[in-house]
């Protein structure tokens, strides 16, 4: 078994994300995440950037974790003070070394370079530092100059080596050439490779950089990062631990801790995890079509290359047009729901029906299908819809909601107080269907999962029955008080649908 090491950068590059912006409170909280999750060295920020950095980044190094904690640091020694003072023991320094950068941006010679990197690399040595240095836009610098520059900060001192792949411009071919080179020019020092994910190859690059001998990978939580993102630390660890390549590779990742330390740096971070993203989004363990749902309800292996529970995560199943008999009776049975052969197939019928109209089926609705067509044999489901809704607030004033639904096609409506508009909302709410049944909203929960004033939120309700069920629903939306709303309208579903076509279906049902 071949041990790679996993440098976590989600708190430098990641953080360096177009409107990403982490306080230290914030630092702290992903920090510790990171730390259960396994990895083998954290870059906690650029402490020279600002005081709130520098905090932040001192306010990591106190937490006692078992990662290593480091700071980037340009070869400046105001960059190497600035990272010693926050409490680091360990830099990340860097210098761009491709002409591009040379001639565009730093406007010095490649000699400059070289005289500034060992420079900066003996100063952060007799500051007591170990060093990472970092050859910024390494793949597109000329070979030779690497090796060159490579050579010399390993004589001066540095204890690591990086390729970064700046502009991900790198192939897994070329990626594998470069870490035997920088292995070659520095006599044997731990190479790492930082892949950029322009061209989608970041975590291809980073992972044949493993192949061909790099001792670490610099990757990020859900791959954000500058631009298209830096390789993602759960697929690259997932990758080396699943894959055969031949040789066999093991990291200190906890796979277990991924989706948890997915959705907390997706919601302290402010950025969305895309529904097709590799291991952590919303679809990487979901079917819909009948023939995946089926071989996967006969064997998982069949289209799951992992299963869901090994990366923290539980499949999903969907219906659809795509959707078969197997995989929809597999969905109600979550609910304690076993219709017979015959209301299968009136059930996954209306499905398709709806799925042609190009709709979305929700598990309210397929539950609320099987309700319409058991309901012939005794079962009876409601179904509340949201009609009409409006809410006043402000200063000097007590916020108020006006709130109209309908339920099995009567209409209610209330209005009342609260101590937000939310809390207002949901009194309303609660006003309609507290008065045939007991449903009562337990926890809320909200999350901001963007940033800006245009910010997506995402709201979780827990609503309970009075016999001690419960059911969880979460929605995601613009505006915080409609959101909300819908949210626990649809857990009000979720709770009545069940109890009305599931087992022991039959009093108790909402209001009529
Ligand atoms: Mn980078």
């Amino acid at each position: 078994m071949t041990r790679v090491r996993i440098f976590d950068t989600t708190l430098r590059d990641g953080e360096q994300t177009p409107g990403v912006s982490l306080s230290p409170e914030q630092k702290v909280e992903i920090a510790a995440a990171l730390d259960g999750l396994g990895v083998d060295a954290i870059e906690a920020g650029f402490p020279v950037v600002s005081d709130g950095e520098a905090r932040a980044v001192r306010a990591v190094c106190a937490e006692g974790l078992s990662a290593e904690i480091c700071g980037l640091a340009r070869t400046e020694r105001g960059d190497i003070d600035a990272a010693a003072d926050a409490g680091l023991g360990y830099v990340h320094a860097f210098i761009a070394t491709s002409d591009i950068h040379l001639e565009h941006k730093l406007r010095i010679s490649r000699d400059a370079a070289v005289e500034k990197a060992v420079a900066a690399v003996e100063y952060a040595k007799s500051r007591g530092l170990r060093v990472e240095f970092s050859a910024e836009d390494a793949t597109r610098t000329d070979a030779g100059f690497l090796a060159r520059i490579f050579g010399e900060v390993a004589r001066a001192g540095a204890d690591r080596v990086d390729i970064p792949d700046t502009v991900g411009y790198s192939t897994p071919a070329h990626m594998a050439e470069m870490v035997r080179g920088a292995a070659e020019a520095t006599g044997g020092l731990p190479v790492s490779v930082h892949c950029h994910d322009d061209f989608g190859l970041a975590v291809a690059n980073a992972v044949s950089g493993v192949q061909a001998g790099a001792a670490c990978a610099h990757v990020t939580v859900n791959g954000i990062g500058e631009r298209a993102g830096n390789a993602s630390l759960e697929e690259f660890a997932m990758a080396l631990q699943c894959l055969r390549f031949g040789e066999a590779y093991e990291t200190g990742i906890v796979p277990a801790r991924i989706y948890e330390a997915s959705r907390l740096v997706s919601r302290l971070a402010g950025v969305q995890v895309q529904p097709n993203k590799a291991i952590v989004g919303e679809n990487a363990f979901g079917h819909e079509s009948g023939i995946h749902t089926h071989g996967v309800l006969s064997n998982p292996l069949t289209y799951e290359p992992i299963s869901p529970e090994l990366v923290g995560r539980t499949r999903r199943l969907q219906v659809g047009k795509h959707a078969g008999i197997h995989g929809m009776n597999a969905m109600l049975e979550e609910y304690g729901i076993r219709p017979d052969r015959e209301q299968s197939r009136l059930i996954l019928e209306k499905v398709k029906e709806a799925g042609d109209r190009g709709a979305h089926v929700t598990d309210v609705e397929l539950l609320s299908m099987a309700g319409d067509v058991m309901r012939d044999g005794g079962a009876a489901g409601s179904i509340v819809r949201l009609e009409g809704f409006s809410v006043s607030t402000g200063i000097g004033t007590m916020p108020y909601a006006f709130v109209r639904l309908d339920i099995d096609g009567k209409r209610f409506s209330a209005t009342d107080y609260g101590v937000g508009p939310v809390d207002a909302s949901l009194n309303a709410v609660q006003k309609i269907i507290g008065r045939a049944s007991r449903i009562r909203i337990g926890d809320y929960g909200l999350a901001s999962i963007s940033g800006g004033s245009g910010a997506s939120c995402e709201v979780t309700v827990r609503v309970e029955d009075e016999k001690g069920g419960s059911v969880s629903a979460k929605s995601v939306g613009e505006d915080i008080v409609t959101t909300s709303v819908k949210a626990v309208i649809d857990g009000i579903n979720r709770i009545m649908l069940k109890r009305a076509v599931g087992p022991g279906a039959g009093p108790g049902r909402p209001p009529a």
